[in-house]
């Protein structure tokens, strides 16, 4: 017999498997000329939260197949205050970039913070890290799992612009699988990756070693704390 998962985790899936596909629908649009190029701005309503979810869209993706997308969550200490202890502005920043140079594209720009636990339980986990934790420690440690973020919403938004399928910027294999658990198809995967700053090795070795987050860091160690594989796990 194969192991089963947790029970909470099981009982987690289960309910997440038994939920009907996500609705969500325009609530608001306007152009955005922006410094990356230009993008038309959706804010969404959807039935899985009250949240104001947001999709950058380039060029024409009603009816398209292979869409670039990028899906983002928020991170306010990163995307907007320009934390170095994460990779997120400049995630967001490339995805923007690549996407304004396509014919086409999408980046979703999700208002989960902190990987789904909110701001205040992420400074709350960047404590528990200046004590020695890593990132999904702290996670686990203030009772959360070591990633609590749902695409269910992300899904909805996809199906309300029309798009057939997506070619997904990411490296991390748990957001490919989650949305097509949510009914996405994902016809590939573009690699995403940034190169790590001294701040950011360890968090970025952590996702790599621990979420196996597809993730070569090649760069020279600073502090000798990181021991990263290539590649998934
Ligand atoms: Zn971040």
């Amino acid at each position: 017999m194969p192991s089963n998962p947790a029970p909470a985790e099981a009982l987690r899936k289960a309910c997440r498997d038994a939920r009907p596909p996500a609705l969500a629908r325009i609530a608001a649009s306007a152009t955005l000329p922006s410094e990356f190029g230009a993008f038309r701005i959706h804010v969404f309503n959807n039935d899985r939260d009250s949240e104001e979810h947001v999709a950058l869209v380039h060029g024409d993706v009603a009816g398209g197949q292979d869409v670039p997308t990028r899906v983002h969550s928020e991170c306010l200490t990163g995307d907007v205050l320009g934390s170095l202890r994460c990779d997120c502005r400049a995630q967001l920043a490339r995805a923007l970039e690549r996407i304004a140079r396509e014919p086409r594209g999408i980046v979703l720009y999700l208002r989960q913070e902190g990987r789904g636990i909110g701001l205040t339980n992420k400074i709350r986990a960047y404590e528990l890290q200046e004590r020695g934790c890593d990132t999904v420690d702290a996670n686990l440690a203030l009772g959360f799992a070591a990633d609590e973020r749902d695409y269910g919403a992300a899904a909805g938004m996809l199906r309300a612009l029309g798009v057939q399928s997506i070619a997904l910027m990411t490296n991390n294999p748990d957001k490919l699988e989650k949305l097509a658990a949510e009914g996405i198809r994902v016809t590939s995967r573009i690699a995403h990756e940034i190169e790590p700053n001294l701040h950011n090795r360890f968090y970025l070795a952590t996702k790599a070693r621990r979420s196996g987050h597809y993730i070569g860091l090649n760069a020279p160690r600073s502090d000798g704390t990181d021991e990263v594989s290539r590649g998934p796990r």
